[in-house]
């Protein structure tokens, strides 16, 4: 009995860890990564503003297509 405590327990922190330490809907902040996501961004080409998302990231710099990206 105590034996499927521990390993219940363990796969618990393993479920826990795949999760970066935190469930979705445990977060403290459960808004954050959708907010995150619509954030508006400025396209470092062509100044279009994109969504997070829907943006290309290439050397830290955001880009709203692949055209603009390359
Ligand atoms: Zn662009």
């Amino acid at each position: 009995m105590i034996l499927k405590l521990i390993i219940f327990a363990v796969a618990g922190l393993l479920i826990y860890k795949f999760f970066g330490g935190k469930f979705p809907t445990l977060a403290k902040n459960p808004q954050e990564k959708k907010l995150d996501e619509d954030t508006l961004v400025e396209c470092a080409k062509c100044s279009t503003y994109v969504t997070i998302k829907e943006s290309i990231v290439v050397n830290g710099k955001y880009y709203c297509s692949q055209e603009c990206a390359n």
